[in-house]
């Protein structure tokens, strides 16, 4: 394992946002060169299983996941878990307690877009879940695009879906320390997910990194999707610094909206300890 490359420990099936299901994410994995793989649905562990099975079915090495949200420092903070039981029933009840606040968040956006002239939201978001306990922003934004109101969804989360924005219902999430421990608990390795996308100051993102420590958190995503070249460089830093695992996911959600397919990210900087090194056992 540890001449790997080409892990891709981060993406979503329609068990949570993505658009494809965990067998067809499998095949794309393996299609595309990836040598490890994670489906990491937010706040789910419902697609494991079929996972586990589509990867071995087509050959490929498999990690456990899912991408646990968190609320620190009223902001919401996305927790990788990788490598634990999926069956552990502390995860899946901390998971579902997670979970059990979309609905009426989700009934609370619609509320908000009909303020704006946006009619039938809830319903017509409804319409792309594939996992009735998951309804997300995501969603949300694929209706908007549908009907016309917006052209992509990037931009749906630019002009409505976002804090200050007439869409935006802000949320509990789960606390850091729980979800670190949900993950390690059952076996599993704690990472944060991509540490740039976050509006912190230093002072807040210090504390994040140092909390997350203290709390049993091991592993930092430096190479991901959703970072620019400057930000892997930045996060290496910060794994040196935090004496942090390094982590490599390209958080692919679907063919037609995400810019970084399965498999075709750059490999980690130099001098870091891969995540996976720590997993060797976990790996199905
Ligand atoms: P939620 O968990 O319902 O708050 O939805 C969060 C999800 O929205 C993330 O996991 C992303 O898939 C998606 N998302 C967040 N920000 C953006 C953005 N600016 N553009 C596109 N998708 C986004
Ligand atoms: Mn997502
Ligand atoms: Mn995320
Ligand atoms: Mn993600």
């Amino acid at each position: 394992m540890d001449i790997l490359t080409n892990a891709d420990l981060h993406c979503h099936s329609e068990v949570s946002d993505g658009t494809l299901t965990p067998e067809a994410l499998a095949h794309r994995a393996k299609a595309n060169g990836v040598e490890l793989w994670a489906l990491t649905d937010h706040d789910e562990v419902g697609g494991q299983h079929r996972a586990m099975a589509a990867a071995r079915a087509v050959g490929l090495p498999y990690l456990t996941g899912t991408e646990i949200s968190v609320s620190f420092a009223d902001v919401t903070v996305h927790i990788v878990g990788l490598g634990f039981d999926p069956d552990d029933a502390q995860l899946k009840a901390g998971l579902a307690a997670t979970r059990g606040g979309r609905e009426g968040r989700a009934r609370e956006m619609a509320e908000q877009l009909a303020h704006v002239g946006i009619k039938g939201a809830f319903e017509g978001a409804l319409k792309y879940v594939g996992n009735p306990d998951l309804i997300s922003r995501t969603h949300f934004a694929r209706f908007l695009v549908e009907t016309g109101v917006c052209a992509s969804t990037h931009e749906v989360f630019r002009r409505y879906l976002t804090d200050g924005k007439p869409g935006y219902v802000p949320h509990r999430w789960a606390r850091l320390g729980d979800a670190v421990r949900w993950i390690t608990q059952a076996g599993g390795q704690a990472v944060i997910a991509h540490p740039a996308r976050y509006a912190f100051t230093p002072t807040q993102e210090f504390a994040l990194f140092s909390e997350f420590k203290q709390h049993g958190g091991t592993g930092v995503e430096v190479v991901t999707g959703s970072h620019t070249a400057a930000e892997y460089v930045k996060y290496a830093d910060m794994a040196r610094e935090f004496d942090l695992l390094a982590s490599r996911g390209s958080d692919f959600h679907s063919p037609e909206e995400s810019h970084t397919d399965l498999g075709a990210l750059p490999p980690l900087p130099g001098q870091l300890r891969p995540v996976w090194e720590a997993l060797d056992s976990r790996v199905i």
